[in-house]
C-alpha cells in the first residue's frame, strides 16, 4: 500500500500550490491597483485643483486690473487735483458714477488728505471708511488694493493716490465691493473643487471658516495656519479627520491686508470611486475564474486518483490471476490508453513466459513433458485435488543397454529409436488426466491418476509388451528389453519428485533381482519421508562436526590377533541421536552426496591409523567406498591428497568395494581399482555372496581380500548350505590368491567352524561391536581370543572341514 499513499495525495498535491498561487497573485494585484489609484486620483485633485485655481484667478484679476485703472483714470482728472474745485464740480460725481460703472465695483469715493470722504457715500461706507482710517492713510501714497472689515463682510478696496495740482499729495481714490454672500456664491458655481470661504479678523490673525459662529471656529478652526499664496500651492490637509488636498487663493489680488481667502478642497478618495467600481466588478470575476480553476484541478486531481488507484489494484490482482479486466478509466483519456498498453503488455509477457515454459518444460527430442513439467503435474493436481485423483500410480520404464545401442547404431538412431519409443509409450495412454513424460536418456515415466494397485501392475506389463516388439529403423530390425518400476499413491502424499524416486528405487531392485518389474515397497529403501528430510541435514553434518568414526576389529582366526580394523560411520544428528548408516548412506548414494562422506571418511581413517601407530599398534584399517565414488575418474588423485595430507600411508588403508559397485561400469571401475591399486592401496570385495559378480570376473581385479557377506556367516553353524557355500568361496579366494574374511562372526562355533575352513580372518560381535575410534586402543590392548578348541561341532558340520 506504500506506494498508494503519495497517489491518495493527488489531488491536493494538484490543487493546492494553485490555491496558494491564486491567492498571492490577487493579494499582489489588489495592493499594485490601489496604490495605482491612489496616484491616479491624486493627480487627478491636484489637475483639478489648478484648473479651478486659474479660473478663480480669471474671474478676479481682471476686475482687479479694472479697478486699478479706473481708480488710476479718475485720480488723473486735472479737476480731482484741485482739492478747492472737486467736491464743488458738477462734473465730479458724474465721473464718479462712470467709474463705477467702468470698473464694476459697487461704489467709488474720493477722500481728502485725512481720508475723511469728500463725495457722498452711503452710511456703511462712511462707516467702515471711519473705522479703517489707518489703514487707509498707510496706504495713502500707493496704488493698493487692501481689504476691510465692514460687520460680517469684508470689502475690497482698490486706492490711488490724487496728485495735487499745487504739488504733494491731494487725497485718495477709492473704489470699494462689498465681498457679500451672493458674491461669494457666484464664485463658488465657478469650480469643481470645494470652495470653502477663509476669513481672519487683522491680517496677523488666525484664518477660520467664514459663516462660522465664534466656538465654532474655534472647533473648526482653519487646520493650515499658512494663508492664501499668489502662487499655486497644493498641499494635503487634514480637515474633520477627513484626508483632502488644498489650495489657499486669496480673495484679493495683490491684497495688502490679505483677510479672506478661498481654499479650493478636493477629496482625492471621492475620485476612487469609479475606480473601485471597476475593481469592484473585476474582482469577483477573477475570483470566480480562479476559483473555477482550482475547483477544475481538484476535480481532475481526483480523477485522475481514481483511475491510477484502479490500475494498480489492477496490476495488483494481474499479479495474482489470468483473467482480470482492464480497468475503464472511463473519462481521463491518457488513463485509458495507458491502462490498453500495460495490458497489452501484460498479455505480452504472458505469451513469453508460456514460450519460455514451454521450452523448459518440454523434451526437445520427444515433445513429451520432462521431468520438470512432470513433477508440477502433481503440485496441481493436489491443489485441484478430488479424492478420486488421489489414488494413482506412477510406472517408470528404463530401456536397457540404451549406451551400448547408441554406441552401435549411432546418436541419430538412437534419437530416432527413442523418438519410437515415445509414440508406442504414448499410444498406450487412455484419457487425457494421464500423462507420459521423458525423465532422462533412456526413462519414461507414465503418471496414471486414476488406477489400482493391480491395474498399475498390468499397464507396467503393458508398456514392457509394446516394446517387447522389434523396432525397425531402416530394414534394420531392433530388439529392446525394458524394466519397469512402479510407486502407488493411495495415501495422501503425492509429491512428484517423491514418487518417481520411489519408482527409480522399484526399477533398481527389478534390476537387481532380475524380475521385468517391482512395484515399490519401503522395505526396498530408505527413502521414506524422514530420510528424506534427514538429506539436507547432513550435507551439514561435516561443518557441523557431527560424523563419528567406529572402528570394528578384525582378528586372525588361528592367532587371535587383532590384524585390522573397519571403519564404520556413525551420525551423531542434532535431535535424532545416534543415526545408524543404512539410515543416511543408502539416500547419500543417491544424491551423489556419499562422495564427499567417503573423503570424511577417507581422511579420518587416516588420521586414525596414525594415532593407532603411535600407540604401537600396527594394523590396516578397511574403509567403505561406495559406487559413485568408483565412477569418479578422480578417485584416485582425491585419496591420494587425502591420505598425504594427514601423514599416512596408502598401505595403511583397505578400500571395501561392493561387487555390484563394480558391475555398473566394470570397465572404467578396473581401470580406477587398478590405478587406485598401483598406488599402494589394498582392495577388499565387500559382502561378496550378495552380487551376482562371479570369482571368474574378480580374479581380473587387482584386489586383495574377499569378505564373505554376514548373511551367509551368521547362520552357517545351524545352516549347512550356508557352511558349503561359505567354504567353497574360501577354498576359490585362496586359489585366486585373496585373503578371505569372515563378517558376522558371532558365535564361538562359528570361529571354530570358520578356523576349520582356513578362512584368515574374522569380524563380528564376537569379538566386538563397533568402537568409537579413539577407545579402540584401549579395547585392543585388553582383548583375549576366546578359546574355542571345546566347542562341539556336530558330524554334518565336522564333516565339511
Ligand atoms: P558393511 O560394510 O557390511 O559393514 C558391516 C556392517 O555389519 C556394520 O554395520 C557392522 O556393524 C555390522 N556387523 C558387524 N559384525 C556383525 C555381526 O556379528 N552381526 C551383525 N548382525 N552385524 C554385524 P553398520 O556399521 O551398521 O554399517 C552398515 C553399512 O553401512 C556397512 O555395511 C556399509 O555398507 C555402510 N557404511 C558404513 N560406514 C560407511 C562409510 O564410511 N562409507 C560407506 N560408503 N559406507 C559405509
Ligand atoms: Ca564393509
Ligand atoms: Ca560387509
Amino acid at each position: 500500500m506504500s506506494a498508494m499513499k503519495p497517489i491518495l495525495r493527488m489531488p491536493e498535491r494538484l490543487t493546492l500550490p494553485w490555491l496558494l498561487l491564486a491567492a498571492g497573485a490577487l493579494f499582489v494585484s489588489m495592493l499594485i491597483t490601489k496604490d495605482h489609484i491612489e496616484q491616479v486620483t491624486s493627480a487627478q485633485a491636484r489637475q483639478q485643483l489648478t484648473a479651478d485655481r486659474q479660473t478663480l484667478e480669471r474671474a478676479l484679476v481682471p476686475q482687479a486690473q479694472r479697478a486699478q485703472a479706473v481708480a488710476q483714470w479718475l485720480a488723473n482728472k486735472p479737476l480731482i487735483g484741485d482739492m478747492a474745485q472737486r467736491t464743488e464740480a458738477p462734473e465730479t460725481q458724474a465721473w464718479l458714477d462712470e467709474a463705477v460703472k467702468t470698473s464694476g465695483m459697487h461704489w467709488a469715493a474720493l477722500l481728502d488728505a485725512q481720508g475723511d470722504p469728500q463725495t457722498s457715500v452711503t452710511e456703511e461706507v462712511r462707516t467702515a471708511l471711519r473705522q479703517n482710517k489707518a489703514a487707509l492713510r498707510a496706504h495713502h501714497s500707493t496704488s493698493t488694493a487692501i481689504s476691510i472689515r465692514q460687520g460680517q463682510d469684508t470689502v475690497w478696496l482698490w486706492l490711488h493716490p490724487i496728485e495735487s495740482t499745487v504739488g504733494g499729495l491731494a487725497g485718495q481714490v477709492v473704489l470699494g465691493q462689498t465681498l457679500n454672500a451672493s458674491w461669494r456664491g457666484s464664485l463658488s458655481g465657478l469650480t469643481r473643487s470645494q470652495l470653502i470661504f477663509l476669513e481672519r479678523d487683522r491680517p496677523d490673525g488666525p484664518w477660520v471658516q467664514q459663516g462660522r459662529s465664534k466656538p465654532q471656529a474655534a472647533a473648526s478652526a482653519w487646520p493650515s495656519q499658512e494663508g492664501p499664496s499668489q502662487q499655486a500651492n497644493i498641499r494635503p490637509l487634514t480637515l474633520e479627520g477627513h484626508k483632502w488636498l488644498a489650495d489657499v487663493i486669496p480673495m484679493v489680488p495683490n491684497d495688502a491686508y490679505n483677510l479672506e481667502g478661498m481654499a479650493l478642497v478636493m477629496d482625492p478618495s471621492a475620485l476612487r470611486a469609479p475606480w473601485l467600481g471597476l475593481v469592484g466588478m473585476v474582482l469577483p470575476v477573477l475570483i470566480t475564474a480562479f476559483s473555477l480553476g482550482i475547483a477544475w484541478s481538484a476535480w481532475q486531481g481526483l480523477r485522475l486518483r481514481r483511475g491510477l488507484v484502479s490500475l494498480m489494484r489492477w496490476a495488483r490482482a494481474s499479479m495474482e490471476s489470468n483473467s482480470v479486466v482492464v480497468p475503464a478509466a472511463k473519462t481521463i483519456l491518457e488513463l485509458q490508453g495507458l491502462a490498453n498498453d500495460l495490458e497489452a503488455l501484460r498479455r505480452h509477457q504472458k505469451t513469453l513466459e508460456a514460450e519460455i515454459r514451454q521450452t523448459a518444460f518440454l523434451d526437445p527430442l520427444t515433445l513429451l513433458p520432462n521431468r520438470e513439467q512432470f513433477c508440477t503435474r502433481f503440485k496441481h493436481l493436489q491443489k485441484s485435488g478430488g479424492a478420486k485423483e488421489r489414488c494413482g500410480a506412477v510406472i517408470l520404464v528404463d530401456i536397457q543397454r540404451f549406451k551400448h545401442i547408441n554406441e552401435v547404431l549411432g546418436h541419430q538412431n538412437g534419437d530416432r529409436l527413442l523418438r519410437l519409443v515415445a509414440q508406442r509409450l504414448n499410444d498406450l495412454l487412455t484419457d487425457k488426466h494421464e500423462a507420459l513424460a521423458r525423465v532422462g536418456g533412456n526413462r519414461y515415466v507414465f503418471h496414471l491418476p486414476q488406477v489400482s494397485a493391480s491395474g498399475a501392475v498390468k499397464r507396467a506389463q503393458a508398456a514392457l509388451a509394446v516394446l517387447d516388439t522389434p523396432f525397425e529403423l531402416d530394414d534394420q530390425s531392433i530388439d529392446l528389453s525394458a524394466q519397469a518400476g512402479v510407486s502407488l499413491y493411495p495415501d495422501n502424499r503425492m509429491d512428484g519428485h517423491e514418487l518417481l524416486t520411489r519408482a527409480e528405487v522399484a526399477l533398481y531392485a527389478a534390476r537387481h533381482q532380475h524380475q521385468p518389474w517391482l512395484s515399490y515397497s519401503p522395505t526396498m529403501d530408505a527413502s521414506d519421508p524422514a530420510s528424506l528430510t534427514l538429506l539436507s541435514d547432513l550435507k551439514l553434518a561435516i561443518s557441523r562436526n557431527e560424523l563419528r568414526l567406529f572402528i570394528q576389529p578384525k582378528v586372525d582366526l588361528i592367532t587371535g590377533e587383532v590384524t585390522g580394523g573397519e571403519a564404520l560411520m556413525r551420525w551423531k544428528h542434532p535431535t535424532r541421536g545416534m543415526v545408524p548408516p543404512d539410515r543416511f548412506i543408502p539416500f547419500a548414494e543417491q544424491s551423489g552426496f556419499v562422495k564427499q562422506l567417503s573423503m570424511w571418511a577417507v581422511e579420518e581413517c587416516a588420521r586414525v591409523w596414525l594415532t593407532l601407530q603411535l600407540g604401537g599398534l600396527d594394523i590396516p584399517l578397511s574403509v567403505n567406498l561406495s559406487t559413485r565414488d568408483l565412477i569418479d575418474k578422480d578417485l584416485p588423485g582425491k585419496l591420494r591428497e587425502v591420505v598425504e595430507r594427514q601423514g599416512a600411508l596408502p598401505q595403511a588403508l583397505v578400500l571395501e568395494i561392493t561387487e555390484s559397485a563394480t558391475m555398473d561400469d566394470p570397465e572404467s571401475a578396473h581401470r580406477t581399482l587398478t590405478e587406485l591399486h598401483d598406488m599402494g592401496f589394498k582392495l577388499s570385495i565387500d559382502d561378496f555372496g550378495t552380487g551376482y559378480s562371479s570369482l571368474a570376473y574378480l580374479k581380473n581385479l587387482p584386489v586383495d581380500e574377499l569378505k564373505i557377506d554376514r548373511s551367509f556367516v551368521m547362520n552357517m553353524e545351524t545352516d549347512l548350505s550356508d557352511a558349503k557355500i561359505v567354504r567353497s568361496t574360501i577354498d576359490l579366494a585362496h586359489n585366486l590368491g585373496l585373503k578371505v574374511v569372515a563378517e558376522g562372526l558371532e558365535s564361538p562355533k562359528a570361529w571354530k567352524l570358520l578356523a576349520g575352513l582356513h578362512c584368515d580372518q574374522a569380524q563380528g560381535y564376537l569379538v566386538s561391536r563397533p568402537i568409537p575410534a579413539e577407545d579402540f586402543l584401549i579395547w585392543a590392548r585388553s582383548w583375549r581370543a576366546p578359546s574355542v578348541s571345546e566347542e562341539h561341532l556336530t558330524t554334518a558340520f565336522a564333516d565339511i572341514l
